[in-house]
């Protein structure tokens, strides 16, 4: 039997739960009883904690995960007679078992294909025009990733640009941040400057993948069109009894910074993984490194070497590898990883 290597990088959702994020939860527990459902200090001073992040006064809510927190955002967005503009490749189209169709009550995806994965203008444009008439399902609500499902990433110059568009057509822009904090770690710039700051009306703000157990955030910018958010979160199940254990590692994340080093951590974990795969033959990037992810075009021969070695990874948009670098990566094993697939492209 090969042996198992020691650390995979299928996903940064593999990965255990980072020390600020578990020592918050054991310290939370130590307090002893605290009132449930979110009137509790730690949810209190985890609102308080993302505004000053994002310097702004918005509405903050926690949910279970990712997809609940795109569902639920989006449903409280968008009518159940209108539809919802995401790339072909959104996670909120192609892996949430159509949550947000279901949550909205009856609102449709409108995908227009997107060759790298951004949304832009023009397709935005073009679904408004091709849903012009009473008859059809008006877009109401535009949803973008940061970084993109391919790793890339959308500029503040860009997202200005993407929701000026949608607010001339009367449409809200919200964000799928599951990664959030690997955009900004790699753009350099403050949250609330590829957020609010260029247009963006909501958030989902995940914590998971950054390191945490469980819990993402629900970020409303604008206040007024979080109404209904937390009646649905609750209706939809998602909203903890025991909710300080999933607010108080936020909370934890945010104070000791940890939520911005994990992020660049595994941002350089990527970096490094590219690098020892340059000028490689036999092996092409399907996009540029821009955060934690690495999107390799593998002859289907390399990819079975390496399964055969125990490598986990998934293959995404017709046959392209990705590997995805969290919190815990260890560059040893990145640069094994590299190692191993140097030798399949040998073989
Ligand atoms: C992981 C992910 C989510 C959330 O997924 P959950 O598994 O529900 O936490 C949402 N959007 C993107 C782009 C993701 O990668």
């Amino acid at each position: 039997m090969p042996e198992t290597p020691p650390q995979q990088f299928a996903s940064d959702n593999y990965s255990g739960i980072c020390p600020q994020a578990l020592d918050a939860i054991v310290r939370a527990s130590a307090a002893g009883s605290a009132p449930a459902y979110g009137d509790d200090p730690w949810t209190r001073l985890a609102e308080d904690a993302i505004r000053t992040l994002f310097n702004t006064d918005a509405a903050v809510f926690f949910v279970f995960n990712g997809t609940a927190a795109n569902a639920l955002a989006l449903a409280t967005l968008c009518p159940p007679y209108c539809s919802i503009i995401a790339t072909d490749i959104a996670h909120a189209d192609t892996s949430e078992r159509g949550a947000p169709e279901f949550f909205t009550g009856g609102s449709k995806l409108m995908t227009p294909p997107c060759p790298d994965g951004k949304l832009t203008s023009a397709a935005i444009k073009l679904c408004c025009r091709k849903a012009q008439s009473p008859q059809a399902s008006g877009p109401a609500v535009v949803t973008i990733t940061q970084p993109t499902e391919n790793g890339l990433l959308y500029t503040p110059e860009e997202i200005r640009a993407l929701a000026d568009t949608c607010h001339e057509h009367g449409l809200s822009l919200h964000m799928d941040g599951a990664r959030l904090a690997n955009a900004v770690a790699a753009l350099g710039c403050s949250p609330a400057a590829i957020t609010w700051q260029a247009g963006v009306d909501a958030l989902s703000f995940g914590g998971t993948k950054n390191g945490m157990a469980v819990g993402d955030a629900v970020v409303f910018f604008n206040r007024k069109l979080s109404r209904g958010f937390a009646e649905r979160a609750k209706q939809g199940g998602q909203i903890a009894s025991k909710m300080r254990f999933i607010t108080a590692p936020w909370l934890s994340m945010i104070k000791s910074g940890a939520w911005l080093e994990n992020a660049k951590h595994g941002n350089a974990c990527a970096r490094l993984f590219a690098t020892e795969l340059a000028g490689v033959t036999g092996l092409d990037l399907a996009w540029p490194v821009q955060s934690n992810g690495v999107f390799l075009l593998l002859p289907e021969q390399s990819m079975n070497t390496l399964r055969v070695k125990g490598w986990r990874f998934y293959t995404m948009f017709g046959g392209v590898a990705r590997f995805l670098f969290g919190w815990d990566a260890k560059p040893e094993t990145v640069k094994a990883l590299a190692a191993d697939i140097r030798a399949s492209l040998q073989a």
